[in-house]
């Protein structure tokens, strides 16, 4: 499943009539991941991955391969595969219904180059497996610095988890390291010495038990899914099940995989995490991988979006996220499901609009709060996210950029701030339309369960979405909001009885912002067609300008 944005697209066109210089290519980071993508990358679109491998906690390494099915965009003679230089790839083969044939393999710096029998024609289908091997990355501060997370439980036995998204999934595992192209399916089987179990993405479909003291976990994936989110959680875990009746009808699987020492905090945060899910279900529509599972795995990390799978690392506190405090909920968990929908269902094609996944994530955290607590609660929330905002690069600059390239506070708190401030514009039942049509963009996806609604998205997208659902032209909002990083001012004067209100703006964009301004007893909103409006105040009346704080502008 590939990203037809017309960004991507363009990405694509420029790397196939610009062969970027040899030297580039070998010396790319390996623990960065998206940015340009090369032609031969451009060329393919991954349809699944089988990946099966192998862990063995005590050499800290694993062993396995991956069959990679694709299909041909353009005429192809060679595979190009990306994969950390620290594993070894052992072998590839070309792989048919009659068997599988060696094919030559060279690697170049973080890439595997194969190549094929053949000039393989667009839109033929084709298979290669690669077997590889070693010590892959040790995380160096996971999940914000990834790779694999070797620890121990308070028992000693093994933790082991995934955490890759900054690094790309090839920190583990050979695959095309890009956020803009998906496998439809994917099928993932892990090997590991009992009493250890393996959760991963998807349905567990079955448990093979090998009778040496090793078990295989195989999990199929029925949704598409991006490389990073694919996840090893690996623990002598306990499992809390349950399950949740959809908003689209029927019910789905909810499993919690904790720690056993932690078996009983699992079991007192379960209904919570029951709650948030129907949260976002009457909020955004269902759950998008209902066909699946939804799961939460308890990890050594923090957390991350691992998609159906969860990385659950507060530890049962609800004090570990930004802004610090205990805000009456378990944000991490509340913050990494909303990646459900804002990140796995609707996935930014460049990591240049990556505030799609992290600035409505985190908006969703005030909504909570304003649902479950009141109003007032979530204005001091978004307050406390307001001092973290420091306006050094857009929200969303011109792509393509890696995720390394992007990665920094403004996506997720002025993010949010932007949807708060579009929420005043455009009022509740406009904005909350928007969400919801930026997540299904129609009421008919909302029924289809099976991965069928997954879609890549820009901020384009939500502009047009947003303007529809407005029913008018709010890309001047969006232009000085989250394309360029500087905030506007509201200058305010009073005059013989008039507050006089003037919005300056970088550039002078055009900004028709309304505000509210609080006289007296009462609140009204002042709509600043042209930028400017006076408003009667009586004398000895001191006029409380944005009252309830919708509006991002300098100086609060
Ligand atoms: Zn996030």
């Amino acid at each position: 499943m590939r990203a037809l944005s017309l960004a991507v697209a363009l990405a694509a066109l420029a790397a196939s009539c610009r062969q970027l210089p040899l030297e580039r290519q070998e010396h790319e980071d390996p623990y960065d991941s998206g940015g340009r993508l090369i032609a031969e990358q451009a060329s393919y679109d991954v349809l699944r991955y089988e990946l099966a491998l192998e862990v063995f906690p005590e050499k800290r390494a694993i062993e396995g391969a991956v069959t990679v099915r694709a299909r041909a965009g353009a005429p192809l003679s060679r595979l190009v595969l990306d994969l950390d230089p620290r594993l070894e790839a052992r072998k590839a083969e070309w792989v048919t219904k009659g068997g599988a044939a060696p094919l030559d393999l060279e690697r170049r710096g973080p890439r595997l180059w194969i190549r094929l029998p053949g000039t393989v024609q667009p839109q033929e289908e084709f298979s290669v497996r690669v077997a590889y091997g070693g010590a892959p990355r040790e995380a160096p501060n996971a999940p914000w610095s990834g790779g694999v997370v070797w620890k121990t439980t308070p028992e000693g036995q093994p933790w082991i988890a995934t955490a890759c998204q900054g690094e790309g999934a090839d920190v583990w595992w050979p695959c095309k390291d890009h956020v803009s192209d998906k496998p439809e399916t994917m099928d993932i089987r892990v090997t590991v010495p009992e009493p250890l179990v393996a959760a991963a993405n998807g349905k567990l479909a079955g448990v093979e038990t090998h009778g040496d003291g090793r078990r295989t976990y195989h999990w199929t994936v029925s949704a598409p899914i991006s490389a990073y989110n694919v996840a090893l959680n690996i623990a002598p875990y306990r499992t809390i099940e349950g399950s949740l009746e959809s908003v689209a009808g029927g019910s789905f699987p909810v499993v919690f995989y904790v720690l056993p020492g932690d078996y009983e905090r699992g079991r007192e945060l379960f209904p919570e995490i029951l709650e948030h899910l129907r949260f976002y279900e009457e909020l955004l529509g269902p759950y998008p991988f209902r066909a699946d599972k939804y799961g939460v795995a308890q990890t050594p990390h923090l957390g991350m979006e691992h998609q159906t799978i969860i990385g659950y690392g507060a530890g049962f506190r609800r004090d570990v996220m930004t802004p610090r405090g205990d805000w009456g909920f378990d944000r991490l968990h509340h913050h990494e499901l909303s990646h459900e929908w804002w990140g796995n269902l609707v996935t930014n094609a460049d990591w240049s609009d990556m505030w799609l996944h992290e600035g409505f994530g985190t908006y969703m955290q005030a909504l909570y709060i304003e649902k479950k607590q009141d109003a007032a609660r979530s204005r001091d929330y978004l307050a406390a996210m307001r001092k973290r905002i420091d306006n050094r690069q857009p929200v969303a600059p011109p792509g393509p950029l890696s995720a390394k390239g992007i990665y920094w506070g403004d996506i997720y708190f002025k993010g949010a701030w932007v949807l708060h401030t579009l929420r005043f514009l455009m009022g509740d039942d406009a904005f909350f339309q928007a969400l919801r049509r930026m997540a299904y963009p129609t009421p008919d996806l909302e029924r289809a369960a099976g991965g069928a609604s997954c879609r890549f998205a820009s901020t384009e997208d939500f502009v047009a979405i947003a303007e529809r659902c407005a029913g008018r032209d709010i890309g001047w909002f969006f232009d000085l909001y989250v394309r360029q990083e500087k905030l506007p001012r509201l200058a305010a004067e009073r005059r013989a009885g008039a507050l006089e209100l003037r919005w300056e703006t970088p550039s002078a964009m055009r900004f028709p912002m309304p505000i509210e301004v609080r006289i007296g007893d009462a609140t009204r909103r002042i709509e600043m067609p042209d930028g400017r409006a006076a408003v009667a105040v009586p004398e000895g009346t001191e006029p409380v300008i944005d009252p309830q704080a919708w509006v991002l502008r300098q100086g609060d």
